[in-house]
């Protein structure tokens, strides 16, 4: 979006006449409003809550502390352990990992997005491929994500059938949602087989143990990180928690304020792929990937955790915030900036693009405080957006 007031609000009408956005938005949240309320009505649902609540309030004061303690033990485990203070850090240590040419798959992760990974390594030449399923619409329509957690939520069935057709060569009926489906996985799985890194992102990683865990529903993730030879993790420093039982129940939380009443598949993974079947003595690889290197990206995070916007850092992205949010339920994607949308796409637009940036956006919050509502971890989404609006520039 725009950098101006007046840029922001042209596109913020434009929106409004964007009928199939609006459609796909509107499906999108119904959807989840009806899952969402079955889920928050646990009890269990409810006490994971609280303890989530208090571990984001600790890891928020110790953010410094447990990203450096993560790379030690990271590197203990015989990962590639980085810290990359800004994107520019990030993709020139990604490239150094990754070989001009190699085929590259890739899941969802909105730090990806943040560091515009994809579009550096198609420039050095690598082919690369979304296995999620919304970011593989996203790629084939060369929108921005919509949302956290779906990211074409934005993109009614019917243009998903348009691309497709586009993409594959043949027609497909839009209500035929197995078939759109299964055209994709048969592609993906093709694409996954044949490459040489699998890139992730991570909900959580543990300081203690260094251990990755990542939460999904399509088992494109379980696949993109042990198939490939190598195996990169793009995470961002407020993802390490003190512990692996801490990044589990953030991985819980996560799926059930998106909205999800189980999680499909929760993975744990801290080494490169390895066997002590033959003696005891352990050898690598063994079935899963041969390397293993994790990137932690700050871009802003460390510097906004000690300022006015620290509470973001709480965020878990579960994307419940958005998808009760009335003004995107009428502009969707549109309300944000280049990565992050919706109420708390603002706030974290302006810790990862700048404060001015995120001030002309901030201006269309309506302050109905419905997304402080929904929050697992009790940020104050409103407040930081108020906030914003003081920093005209
Ligand atoms: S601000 Fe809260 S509700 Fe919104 S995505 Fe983050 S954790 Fe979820």
């Amino acid at each position: 979006m725009g950098s101006s007031f007046a840029e922001a609000k042209k596109q913020m009408y434009e929106a409004l006449e964007d009928v199939p956005m609006r459609i796909g938005v509107e499906r999108g949240m119904t959807h989840f409003s009806q899952r969402y309320s079955a889920v928050i009505a646990r009890s269990d649902v409810m006490e994971l809550k609280r303890e989530i609540a208090e571990i984001r309030r600790y890891t928020l004061t110790h953010i410094e502390e447990l990203y450096r303690q993560a790379l030690e033990a990271l590197t203990s485990n015989g990962v590639g352990a980085h810290y990359a203070k800004t994107k520019e850090e990030a993709l020139s240590i990604i490239g150094k990992i990754v070989e001009p040419g190699e085929l590259v798959v890739k899941s969802k992760s909105l730090v990806f997005e943040e560091i515009g990974l994809r579009r550096f390594l198609e420039s050095r030449g690598n082919e690369v491929w979304e296995t999620d399923l919304g970011e593989f619409i996203i790629q084939l329509s060369g929108d921005k994500p919509a949302q956290m957690i779906a990211p074409a939520l934005h993109i009614p069935r019917e243009r998903v059938a348009q691309l497709f057709e586009k993409h594959f060569g043949r027609s497909f009926n839009p209500d035929d949602l197995q078939g759109m489906v299964a055209a994709a996985r048969e592609f993906l799985r093709g694409k996954i087989y044949a490459a040489d890194v699998g890139v992730t992102g991570a909900n959580a990683i543990s300081a203690k143990e260094g251990t990755v865990v990542t939460v999904e529903n399509e088992g494109n993730v379980r696949m993109t990180m042990t198939i490939p030879k190598k195996h990169l993790v793009v995470s961002s420093i407020d993802k390490v928690y003190p512990t692996t039982l801490d990044c589990v129940k953030e991985a819980l939380a996560q799926s059930y304020f998106a909205g999800y009443d189980k999680p499909t598949y929760i993975s744990l993974t801290s080494t490169p792929s390895g066997t002590g079947d033959i003696e005891k003595v352990i050898v690598r690889p063994a079935q899963g990937s041969k390397e293993m290197h994790v990137v932690l990206v700050d871009n802003g995070r460390l510097q906004a955790a000690r300022g006015p916007l620290a509470g973001t850092l709480k965020c878990i992205k579960c994307g419940a915030c958005q998808l009760v949010c009335p003004v995107f339920a009428v502009d969707g994607p549109t309300w944000g900036g280049q990565t992050y949308t919706g109420a708390i796409g603002i706030v974290w637009t302006a810790i990862t693009e700048g404060v001015d940036v995120a001030n002309p956006l901030s201006y269309f919050c309506l302050g109905c405080n419905a997304c402080n509502e929904v929050c697992p971890t009790g940020i104050n989404i409103s407040g930081l957006i108020r906030w914003l609006k003081t920093k005209r520039t």
